[in-house]
């Protein structure tokens, strides 16, 4: 269900706005099957057109992503197929509907590429090729990195909204890596003190460490639907270029 928010900023934008609109944390779109009606999804304030803005990034990471996920595991059941259906203009509930699904499937083919040996260094981590696949018979789509920065600035914002009442404001950056075997035990070490680990349904992990001074300044591990692991933090620019 969606919340009401009163008159006030946009977590997005932070522009004042009489009308705000509630734009869930994860998006609604990538929970997997199996959420009780009642588990409370977490929602930020957002106003209308970046909520739109958003709704366009989230299903077009979801549509690249969510066909690679196993559609029988409790962090991403039922997505993969749910993707599958939405390219599938017969299921269609109206002329509008059918040329729209359409549409998506032929630009989502026009993306493909064969993948080539080459290439394999760029494969975002926890996304290689499959056992009992030949290089040959497989397919690659891009996943942009402006797409990722832009889901770890979410997650980010509406973490720092629920549990902190705060907004980010330009004065600090955002941003991500991928969460990689040469690193984890260096991050892990990181996130050992301090830290907390926050349940947002099976489809997202969290786990956070604030900065002591500051309440916005932190370092996450986000894990979404198991298998896209990645870094964000968040920081004060000045302290960056000191
Ligand atoms: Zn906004």
């Amino acid at each position: 269900m969606s919340k009401y928010f009163p008159p006030g900023l946009c977590a997005h934008c932070l522009n004042h706005f009489e009308n705000l609109t509630s734009d869930h944390v994860l998006p609604e779109s990538w929970y997997p099957k199996g959420i009780p009606v009642e588990f409370e999804k977490w929602q930020m304030p957002s106003c209308i057109d970046c909520n739109k803005k958003y709704s366009i990034i989230e299903e077009d990471l979801l549509t690249r992503i969510g066909l690679l996920l196993d559609n029988d595991k409790l962090e991403s059941k039922g997505i993969r197929d749910k993707v599958i259906r939405s390219m599938k203009p017969n299921v269609g509930k109206s002329t509008k509907d059918k040329a729209c699904r359409e549409r998506k499937r032929k630009k989502f083919l026009s993306e493909l590429f064969p993948i080539k040996e080459n290439m394999l260094q760029s494969v975002i981590p926890g996304f290689g090729i499959e056992p009992n696949y030949q290089l040959s018979e497989l397919q690659a789509i891009p996943v942009y990195q402006e797409t990722i920065t832009k889901i770890t600035e979410k997650l980010v914002k509406g973490m720092t909204y629920i549990f902190n009442n705060a907004f980010i404001n330009d004065e600090y950056l955002i941003d991500f890596d991928f969460f990689e075997k040469e690193t984890e035990e260096y991050f892990e070490k990181l996130l050992s003190f301090d830290s907390k680990e926050y349940n947002c349904g099976p489809a997202l992990y969290i786990k956070r460490r604030v900065a002591i001074d500051d309440d916005v300044s932190s370092l996450y591990k986000i894990i979404l639907w198991g298998r896209l692991k990645l870094i964000g933090w968040v920081t004060r620019k000045e302290d960056e270029t000191v």
